[in-house]
């Protein structure tokens, strides 16, 4: 069994990347893949630096060698959307959205500001507001974003979430999708009140109140925005099969089939000989939300999970651990879920 996605203290992990590596051997894994958050610089705030990066690297290598008798060790990234890095080191990359950025895509008409062309400043000139909030870190800051920009209709949040997901495989060419719900992270728990404000259900006294959830995953508009995500997903990764974006020197060759195309540019996590791809995406079951007390079920939801299993696509266990203990967590349980068959 392996967990390819897990932090550590050079990023906002507990535990240093040893006492990961040693959890994981005491929990039976056979491969355990380090994947620290790259480097994003409109927000440090919880991302591996540039140079804490370059030691991130070769201490996991190291650390590979030492403990290459009890376990494999990996050495990936979670790359986010709007990171400012190469993947040429890493044996894997997990392409993760975790910001929201005041643009034009969703449903509201609004001015345009690219997100790319706003990170490293993460205010606007007018206003002094922030142009960008994560997706999450606190409720409260994505209704406060959504009254900023979007008349505070937090289907706007969901559209623009899913559509910016739309490309993440061309724009960081990623091998596995990152907890692709994570707008509803807070959904579970925290809800709004009467008077728009954000109150935690797990507290007793919000149970009785009249409230509704952040996100109505059952809206047709929200529905349509996962789906459509879902299914550029699946395109890009056959034209990333191709040349990893770039398709130009295979334009002309149109013998080649799906089978062919593998063998030009497969999933890394089949180069490594962990799971067959072919040109399908690779998505995780995520448990990290789990472990840190705000959901009682994995990313993605069961209807997005049905949706990418009737389209092919490949699913994989992961457990976001923030902490050595939460290694594997709620794998044996969920470990059905997923569908891999291995070179
Ligand atoms: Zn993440
Ligand atoms: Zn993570």
């Amino acid at each position: 069994m392996f967990d390819l996605h897990m932090h550590t203290t050079y990023c906002d992990g507990k535990n240093s990347a040893e006492e990961m590596i040693i959890s994981a051997i005491d929990k039976g894994l056979d491969t355990v893949g380090l994947s620290g958050h790259s480097f994003t610089p409109h927000d440090v705030s919880y991302c591996m630096s540039r140079e804490g990066t370059e030691s991130y690297i070769r201490e996991v290598r190291d650390l590979d060698e030492k403990y290459s008798g009890d376990i494999r060790v990996l050495t990936g990234i979670e790359r986010d959307y709007y990171a400012d890095i190469s993947n040429g080191e890493f044996d894997y990359v997990i392409g993760s959205l975790h910001y929201l950025f005041k643009t034009d895509k969703g449903c509201c008409d609004i001015e345009t500001v690219p997100g790319k062309a706003a990170a490293g400043s993460n205010k606007s000139e007018e206003s002094g507001a922030a142009l960008w909030t994560d997706v999450d870190d606190n409720p409260d800051k994505l209704i406060d974003f959504a009254f900023r920009y979007y008349g505070g209709d937090l289907m706007c949040l969901a559209e623009l979430y899913y559509e910016t997901l739309e490309d993440i495989v061309s724009v960081t060419d990623c091998d596995i999708i990152g907890h692709f719900d994570l707008i509803t992270k807070f959904n579970e728990r925290f809800a709004l009140d009467g008077q728009g404000r954000v109150i935690d259900l797990y507290s007793e006294s919000a149970a009785a109140k009249n409230v509704r959830l952040l996100f109505d995953t059952s809206d047709e508009r929200y529905i349509a925005a996962w789906k459509k995500a879902i299914d550029r997903i699946f395109e890009e990764t056959v034209i990333q099969r191709c040349g990893r974006g770039d398709t130009s020197e295979f334009a002309a060759d149109d013998s080649l089939t799906g089978a062919d195309r593998n063998i030009l540019h497969p999933n890394r996590l089949e180069t490594l000989g962990l799971l067959r791809a072919g040109d399908k995406p690779v998505f995780e079951i995520n448990t990290g939300a789990i472990s840190r007390g705000y959901r009682t079920t994995p990313y993605p939801a069961q209807d997005q999970i049905e949706y990418i299993k009737s389209r092919g696509g490949i699913l994989i266990l992961s457990s976001d651990s923030h902490s050595s203990d939460a290694i594997g967590n709620r794998f044996e349980e969920l470990k059905h879920l997923t569908q891999i068959t291995c070179s």
